[in-house]
């Protein structure tokens, strides 16, 4: 998750977002300014009710997420179109009380959680921020190495409060498909209640538009899912804590002192930015691969007598299992294309098998239960309600980049020309 979140920094501090870090307690009365938001999130909030032996007299909101701690402090901050636009982004645990069964990493009731808030001066130019939220998004999944899709999330699915959601689903080896983040367009649904206003060239004060992005602790539970196998965790490269780990291969008849070679070549690794770890405990070698393999470490080296007097290193993938050797004088680069081999491997492997995973279908009976399902839906919400308590499927939404279709609506049968998805849900 560190790997994670450090390169969430960097990319939202390369778009010029500020990092920020707000209450983790929000007082009710301002939780409660944005109707559908409290609607949404009423039965799902801890409330502090007391301070030591007294009673509060305005209750506190442990945050579910803080629109309503940063936003009237934003109302604070903004005052002309040249204070426009405002991104920030801060990385915290939220909470939520799930009612549902918990998962670790899937379903939590305390959040490793990034949030990214931002207001401009027009719906257009908060819309370019949702553009800009997806190129990073991108990056970010192609560096943990995950197939993603993008929905529009239907109306009563969309987040409390916000103009329309952008839904971020992976798809699990079970079948259902995990929603790893989500981006919003406020539009001004949040800056009317909470006054965040800003006076434009021309003198006159107007709402900005708002856009949040937000991610958690479920891209973990998504890339164990995605790409771990029968022996444990198999972990991208660009993320892993150690991304390769050396093994000395000790024997009593070798005339070279591996130990100190296996050192030496540990520190030439680390020295070029490879996270780097030497096992140099008194296990067995079979114990050490069973071990790293489990814990999914992306690249084995092995050094032994033999190796070193050959001036190799022995490697072994982990998510293929392909074994070589690589040049002892070529080791930095050659270790460096290996983790970029592995990395586009391990994507488009898992984009294979999202794709694979997708049935198309146009009626309601025979549906296959283990797969995204693409369809034809008219949009309107008695169809939508309809198939989903018919089939007891969820509609993911119609994808943020709209596919052409022709068919009919799976329910009413209106023609219709983009494709929805729908799925079983985690
Ligand atoms: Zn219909």
């Amino acid at each position: 998750m560190r790997q994670i979140d450090t390169y969430i920094r960097q990319e939202f501090d390369a778009t010029d977002h500020d990092e920020v870090c707000f209450p983790l307690m929000i007082p009710e009365d301002q939780f409660a300014k944005e109707k559908d938001h409290i609607k949404g999130f009423d039965s799902e909030v801890y409330w502090v009710t007391h301070a030591g032996l007294n009673e509060l007299d305005v209750r506190l909101v442990v945050r579910p997420t803080s629109e309503t701690a940063m936003y009237p402090m934003f109302a604070l901050w903004i005052r002309s179109h040249q204070d426009l636009p405002l991104k920030t982004y801060q990385i915290v645990n939220t909470f939520r009380y799930e009612t549902k069964q918990t998962r670790p990493f899937i379903r939590v009731r305390e959040i490793h959680f990034f949030e990214s808030h931002t207001c401009h001066v027009s719906e257009e130019d908060a819309q370019c921020q949702i553009e800009e939220d997806i190129e990073i998004l991108e990056r970010i999944a192609k560096k943990i190495c995950l197939p993603y899709m993008l929905c529009i999330r239907t109306d009563w699915d969309k987040f409390p409060g916000a103009h329309y959601t952008v839904g971020i689903d992976t798809s699990m080896p079970n079948g259902r498909t995990l929603q790893m983040g989500s981006i919003h367009h406020y539009r001004t649904n949040f800056s009317i209640p909470y006054e965040i206003t800003y006076e434009d060239e021309n003198g006159e004060h107007k709402h900005v538009h708002q856009t949040t992005f937000g991610m958690s602790e479920r891209l973990v539970g998504a890339l164990i899912g995605v790409h771990g196998d029968d022996q444990g965790l198999v972990l991208p490269p660009g993320i892993a804590p150690y991304q390769c780990v050396l093994i000395p291969i000790i024997s009593k008849k070798s005339t070279v002192d591996v130990m100190a070679a296996a050192r030496e070549t540990v520190k030439v690794l680390a020295d070029a930015g490879i996270r780097v770890k030497l096992d140099d405990s008194d296990a067995r070698p079979g114990n050490k691969y069973y071990e790293w393999e489990m814990k999914g470490v992306p690249l084995r080296l092995e050094l032994g007598g033999r190796d070193i007097e050959n001036g190799v290193v022995a490697f072994a993938r982990r998510d293929t299992g392909e074994k070589g050797t690589i040049d002892a004088k070529d080791l930095v680069p050659g270790v460096k294309m290996l983790l970029d081999v592995i990395s586009d491997d391990m994507l488009a492997k898992a984009e294979e098998v999202q794709r694979s995973r997708i049935a198309e279908i146009d009626s309601m009976e025979d549906i296959p239960q283990d797969k995204i399902l693409r369809l034809g839906w008219c949009g309107c919400p008695e169809c939508g309600h309809k198939f989903e308590d018919t089939t007891e499927f969820k509609i993911l939404g119609f994808p943020y980049h709209p596919e052409p279709y022709s068919g009919k609506c799976i329910v009413c049968g209106k023609p219709v020309d983009k494709a929805a998805y729908a799925a079983h849900t985690m």
